[in-house]
């Protein structure tokens, strides 16, 4: 096999060798349920509370508003099935959001739409972040939740949490941010940005799958939305993920470590390849945010005129480079992504974007491998191209 280059880091990254080293040791010992009181319980419970304790330090908020789950997904699905029975409780009440979401949440909406329940979203502008005056135009004391995702999964532009955050206190109601993103790349504080819940993911941050973080501020409101045992003080039933967990902590520990290194590093390579395409490819777009204050700084999606995305995907997948056309969720349905078209992206050119994700195994050799396959990619599709 030839050279191997992963630039999808968004849609999942490879485990961190010292995750691996952690969970490979503890898995052949560690083996209890975690809520069994003997000696093997209590050991594998050990695993978890530490995992737990590595978390809240990571997000700045403390162990007991942590709730483990199976991913983002279902945090997210938690987040929106409490805002439902608070307004099927009260018999009134409305949920506003925005089109920019990931599908956890977007679809998650549509349901709830179907089922009667008032769902406002926010438009986004052409660099990919939220009209914050449409935000304000839509909110009212009737809202009960308002959730604005950190960083986008496909354009990286990052929202003015803090200030989101203030808009929705301000009226009353609840704020949730997914930061499935953001996590590891910019800083994320549950106290600093007064956030009621938030959601995010292990597998994105170089832990292992399958391990969600669900943070609910100590008093606001909870339901469970997986009913059952009494784990996680009855918030979330089903047997511990033990070593799962275990390795998304010593991930948790790892990002925040280097989580200012991570970012320069990632930007300076992102920057690198968008300069170098930019110079190299005519007739291209860089989509989403361009200020790096605004922009998680591994994320480069890019259209090419007169091209299509899968094809470039798949051309660069026989160079061993493997990238993503709109969310990897969505990948398979060759729809445009949802989340350009909704910052005004012309529908051709959605249909010719790359997603290039940039994660902390990368290095400036992979960007200069890209630039050398890229154009001569370009050219070749754009010869044959009948657009
Ligand atoms: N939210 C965002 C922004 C994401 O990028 C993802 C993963 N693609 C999710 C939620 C879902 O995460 P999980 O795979 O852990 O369910």
């Amino acid at each position: 096999m030839g050279r191997l280059i992963y630039l999808d880091n968004n849609a999942t990254t490879q485990m961190a060798p010292e995750v691996i080293n952690a969970i490979s040791e503890a898995q052949s010992v560690v083996y209890g349920n975690a809520s069994s009181m003997h000696s093997f319980g209590r050991e594998a419970n050990k695993l978890v509370e530490d995992a737990r304790s590595n978390i809240a330090s990571l997000l700045e908020c403390s162990t007991d508003e942590i709730t483990f789950t199976s991913g983002a997904s279902e945090a997210n699905n938690t987040v929106f099935m409490i805002a439902k029975s608070l307004i099927e409780k009260k018999g009134s009440g409305r949920i506003v959001t925005t089109t920019i979401e990931h599908p956890s949440i977007i679809e998650t909406v549509k349901y709830l739409k179907e089922n009667g329940i008032h769902v406002d979203q926010v438009p986004v502008a052409r660099d990919g972040r939220i009209k914050i005056d449409e935000l304000k135009k839509l909110m009212g004391p009737d809202v009960v939740l308002v959730s604005v995702m950190t960083g986008n999964n496909e354009t990286g532009a990052i929202q003015p949490i803090a200030e989101v955050s203030e808009i929705a206190h301000s009226y009353g109601a609840l704020f949730h941010t997914d930061a499935t993103q953001a996590i590891g790349k910019i800083k994320v504080s549950c106290k600093d940005w007064n956030l009621d819940y938030l959601s995010c993911s292990g597998h994105k941050f170089y832990g292992p799958k399958g391990v969600g973080i669900l943070f609910a501020k100590k008093g606001v409101p909870f339901m469970p939305f997986v009913h059952g045992g009494e784990q996680e003080h009855g918030r979330r039933a089903g047997t511990y993920n033990t070593i799962s967990i275990y390795g998304t902590g010593i991930a948790a520990k790892l990002a925040q470590e280097n989580l200012d290194e991570e970012n320069r590093r990632l930007w300076k390579m992102r920057e690198a390849l968008r300069e170098g395409i930019l110079k190299t490819v005519p007739h291209v777009v860089v989509n989403g945010c361009q200020d790096q204050q605004f922009c998680l700084p591994g994320t480069l999606d890019v259209s090419f005129e007169n091209v299509e995305g899968e094809s470039i995907l798949l051309m660069l997948d026989m160079n061993g480079i493997a990238v993503s056309t709109g969310s990897a969720c969505a990948t398979g349905s060759l729809e445009p992504s949802y989340v350009l078209l909704a910052g005004g992206l012309d529908v051709e050119l959605a249909h010719g974007s790359i997603r290039f994700s940039f994660g902390r195994f990368n290095t400036m050799e992979d960007v200069e491998y890209v630039l050398e396959v890229l154009p001569p990619i370009i050219e070749r599709l754009r010869a044959i191209s009948t657009r």
